[in-house]
């Protein structure tokens, strides 16, 4: 569940714009040794001195007049910024002599007799690859598929995408302690902190827990409640109580209300007692209350680490269509998709936008079994139609531009939220067509899954360790494989549920 910056989501086209003063690296995007050098490539050129460009007819002219289709498909072309083209192995070793950690091999690659080692080495994978190749993840559209798939042997496609995580298995590694790295230390710049934004009118309480404090460490979403003008939203779970209430004796909010976005047990374990400690009265959605009423035990892996939440109490209010605030109200906007019930709250006033859980990072690739992605996609189309200057999410990331809100490591992210939320909607829609078209082709779930994270995306082995972690320690509950069947669900879908019925099937 960690997220990325959102350049690592998808290659900007202005890319090839800024290209004129750097090494321009004409790759076949449906070679996936080709794929997997460029991985390396960008993770060696941290100083952008090298742009990758796939080949395709259209895109070679524009590079350069010289270049021709067919002998860039053969083997790798670079043009230095002085227009000089290298090719093959004398293009590799020109590449290798731009940083220092390979400059050695680039030095001496291109002199007797590791140049001949060398071109003799190149021609073998060059003349080899061709039976590697794949036809899935979008990248035999670029240039000759037909030869591609006659030329692709039975399996190519598991070969080839195990070829490209094997070749790629140190960034993976290396990526996953990076991401670790930067979980801990966002999660010791949140831990018994809070933010105090808006002249006190928004406060996040950074909740922590012993066994809840496992999640931020290996995930990367954190704990919050938020306090917005006189209503407490979300606040946690039992577990993370004693944290919950240091906050409490320190902010002393007069709290008028207690609301939860959905009955995740992270958001509702606290609803009771906040409102027996504060005498406000409990604002939930009719679908909320159904599922707390009685709340379904949870598997054990999920009682055991956030905790099981008490069943709610009456009295409790429904939510209508707005809900009032000290100094205003907020629009109650149903965002189904992250869950059935979801609902988020809005200030047209301040464009504040607390989104729960219906926003969780452009990218976001585990979600658990009751994800419905289609639902998940007519929610954040609803909300662009939202004017929102402050975005919070429901795990204590926001995402803003506006110079009011302080700097904040790791919580803050300075990106207007339109963009971040479309960005997200083109993510999933990107997503939605590659499961359609693979369904319809006939594959098997598995192969649809790996069709969606290509390792040419970024993201797809950058989150891996990540992702992969997530699978293991849920028992499969969270995991990329969900993420296609969030597409896919049916009413009568026999599949793993949470709360053992969704509300739609267990009626
Ligand atoms: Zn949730």
């Amino acid at each position: 569940m960690s997220r990325y910056s959102v350049e690592d989501i998808a290659e900007k086209p202005a890319e090839k714009e800024s290209a004129k003063a750097a090494y321009r690296v004409l790759y076949d995007g449906q070679c996936e040794i080709c794929q997997a050098c460029v991985s390396w490539l960008k993770t060696l050129d941290r100083e952008n001195r090298t742009v990758c460009v796939p080949i395709s007819a259209e895109v070679l002219p524009t590079v350069d007049a010289r270049l021709n289709l067919d002998d860039c498909l053969r083997q790798l072309h670079v043009v230095t910024p002085g227009g000089e083209i290298h090719v093959g192995w004398d293009a590799v070793a020109c590449l290798a002599r731009l940083f220092p950690s390979t400059w050695l091999i680039g030095a001496l690659g291109q002199r007797f007799p590791f140049r001949n080692a060398g071109r003799l080495l190149y021609e073998f994978v060059a003349t080899n690859r061709y039976s590697l190749s794949k036809c899935r993840g979008g990248a035999c559209r670029v240039a000759k598929p037909e030869a591609v798939r006659r030329q692709a042997r039975l399996g190519a496609f598991w070969s080839c995408y195990t070829l490209g995580f094997f070749i790629r298995l140190p960034l993976v590694l290396w990526a996953g302690i990076k991401a670790a790295g930067q979980r801990m230390s966002t999660f010791a710049l949140t831990y018994h902190k809070r933010l105090d934004l808006l002249n006190g009118k928004l406060n996040i309480l950074f909740l922590d827990g012993m066994l809840p404090n496992t999640v931020p460490l290996l995930f990367g979403e954190l704990f919050t409640t938020v306090l917005y003008d006189g209503a407490a939203i979300d606040p946690g779970s039992p577990k993370m109580r004693r944290s919950l209430a240091r906050h409490l004796r320190q902010v002393k909010p007069k709290i008028k209300k207690v609301v939860a976005t959905h009955a995740h047990e992270e958001h509702v374990g606290n609803l009771n007692w906040l409102a027996e400690l504060t005498g406000a009265p409990i604002f939930v959605s009719e679908m909320t209350a159904r599922f707390l009423t009685p709340f379904k035990n949870l598997p054990w892996v999920r009682a055991t680490i956030i905790g099981q939440p008490a069943n709610l109490k009456q009295p409790y209010h429904l939510l209508g269509e707005t809900i009032d605030t000290e100094s205003g109200y907020l629009q109650v906007i149903p965002t189904p998709g992250h869950c059935d019930d979801h609902i988020a709250l809005y200030d047209p006033k301040e464009k504040v936008l607390l989104a729960g859980d219906a926003f969780m990072g452009s990218y976001f690739a585990t979600p658990n079994p009751d994800v419905d992605s289609q639902k998940w996609l007519l929610s954040l189309e609803r909300l662009m139609e939202l004017d929102i200057e402050i975005l919070v999410e429901g795990h204590g990331h926001i995402h803003t531009l506006r110079g009011d809100i302080p700097d904040f490591r790791g919580v803050v992210i300075r990106e207007d939220p339109k963009v971040a939320i479309s960005q997200k909607l083109d993510y999933l829609r990107w997503l939605r067509e590659q499961i359609e078209a693979g369904f319809q082709e006939g594959l098997p779930v598995r192969a649809v899954e790996a069709s969606c994270f290509p390792w040419e995306n970024r993201t797809s082995w950058e989150s891996c360790a990540t992702d992969e972690c997530m699978r293991l320690l849920s028992l499969g509950h969270f995991s990329r494989t969900e993420l296609v069947r969030s597409f896919v669900r049916r009413n009568d879908d026999q599949l793993p549920t949470v709360y053992e019925i969704r509300i739609s099937g267990g009626e």
